[in-house]
């Protein structure tokens, strides 16, 4: 028959039904990360035959699905990751929240699960965040880690487009990622496995890019490193960082930074950390917003790296430092990498962060709490 346009999200259909035992938050300190969940979630239906159906904030509790449900055979589940801020004043922002529902449908398409307004389903983000905002620590450094998710929830086995999916959203109250100061990290430079490689997934947030990374990282923590450094080709280019992106500093020949992170060429996940370093970056070599503390001499790149370029810099003095970037941990200093059987040395400042990344880090997590004004932080 003709085409007629199925329901998108549609957020002034909400139904709310609030919980009726609400839970005390546990204290800040005892927060591990993950395994707190606020009061309420958001869910969303979805069939092919009528479209996104009603979205309902509900109270947090167990889903239902049979056994034949698609994404437990296939793995079609999709996911985001971003952080609620709470300010002093008890104002709660978002930070570029656009760039995760941009994402998220891009997620959705590789996978032949639905897309939707992300305009509608951060409204209702929005709505579930102001509901459960008690849960959010008053502390400085803690949050809300917000994820929405996507599964396919069609009851019959057999891949193919799903015929019904599910969209929700969970909120988790978190703390700081380094309570007590940036601890530089060793990684592993990793040549057994890849993450991605050139026509596959690396660049969509899909459960199914993780899972095989978990015996990676377990094979890396049994040599002494905290995380797998992904390498890629013939050459060993750098990609990424455990579930980071990835940037490496270097000294030039006259004198200045040179800011490189690798292109995003399908294998690495567009990170919306990645992007703000880069932008800020990008905007304080040109001069168009000068970030206090970043010297001027600087050069922004994105180009391919490889483990030589990196391993003759780190011989030659020339490595100023690595790090890897990403929403959990904003900014994540390495010390060392392990690299076919010894430790290329990364320098780290006094603080474990190095002169590009120290002035960087703060400018993001200014603009992140509400302390430096920006159009990137969201009003909740
Ligand atoms: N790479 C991978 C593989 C990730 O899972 C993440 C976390 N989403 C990142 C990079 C960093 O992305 P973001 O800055 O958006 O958190």
């Amino acid at each position: 028959g003709e085409f007629t346009a199925l329901p998108d999200i549609e957020p002034a259909r909400l139904q709310v039904q609030k919980t009726d035992s609400p839970r005390p938050p546990p204290p800040a300190s005892n927060l591990v990360f993950g395994h707190t969940f606020t009061d309420h979630m958001l869910t969303i239906s979805w069939s092919a035959r009528t479209g996104w159906d009603t979205p309902k904030i509900v109270p947090y509790g167990p889903l239902s699905l049979y056994p034949s449900t698609s994404v437990f055979h296939y793995a079609q589940t999709i996911f985001e990751g971003m952080k609620a801020y709470r300010d002093e004043k008890g104002k709660v922002t978002l930070f570029r929240p656009d760039m995760n529902m941009k994402r998220m449908n891009s997620s959705a398409q590789r996978v032949a699960l639905p897309t939707f307004n992300g305009d509608a389903l951060l409204h209702l983000i929005k709505e579930l965040i102001r509901l459960d905002k008690h849960w959010i620590p008053q502390q400085k450094g803690y949050s809300l880690y917000v994820r929405p998710t996507m599964i396919a929830t069609e009851a019959a086995i057999g891949i193919h487009p799903p015929a019904d999916a599910l969209l929700f959203v969970i909120c988790s109250p978190v703390g700081p990622y380094y309570p007590r100061g940036f601890k530089p990290v060793g990684l592993y430079g990793t040549t057994e496995y890849v993450r991605a490689a050139p026509g596959g997934t690396g660049a969509y947030k899909l459960g199914a890019n993780y899972a095989p990374c978990v015996v990676a990282q377990k094979e890396a923590a049994k040599l002494g490193y905290e995380q797998n450094l992904w390498l890629y080709g013939p050459e060993h280019n750098l990609t990424e960082v455990g579930t980071m992106n990835l940037f490496v500093v270097f000294k030039t020949e006259d004198g200045s930074a040179e800011l490189v992170t690798p292109p995003l060429d399908g294998m690495i996940l567009p990170g919306v950390t990645r992007d703000s370093v880069l932008a800020l970056a990008k905007d304080h070599a040109s001069g168009k917003y000068k970030i206090p503390g970043l010297s001027d001499k600087l050069v922004v790149s994105e180009r391919p790296v490889t483990m030589k370029e990196v391993k003759q810099a780190s011989q030659d003095g020339r490595l100023v430092e690595l790090f890897g970037t990403g929403t959990a941990a904003v900014i994540s200093p390495v010390d060392r990498i392990g690299y076919m059987g010894e430790d290329v040395l990364i320098p780290t400042g006094p603080d474990g962060m190095g002169p590009v990344s120290k002035p960087i880090w703060q400018e993001l997590v200014g603009r992140q709490m509400g302390s430096i004004p920006s159009e990137w932080s969201v009003l909740v």
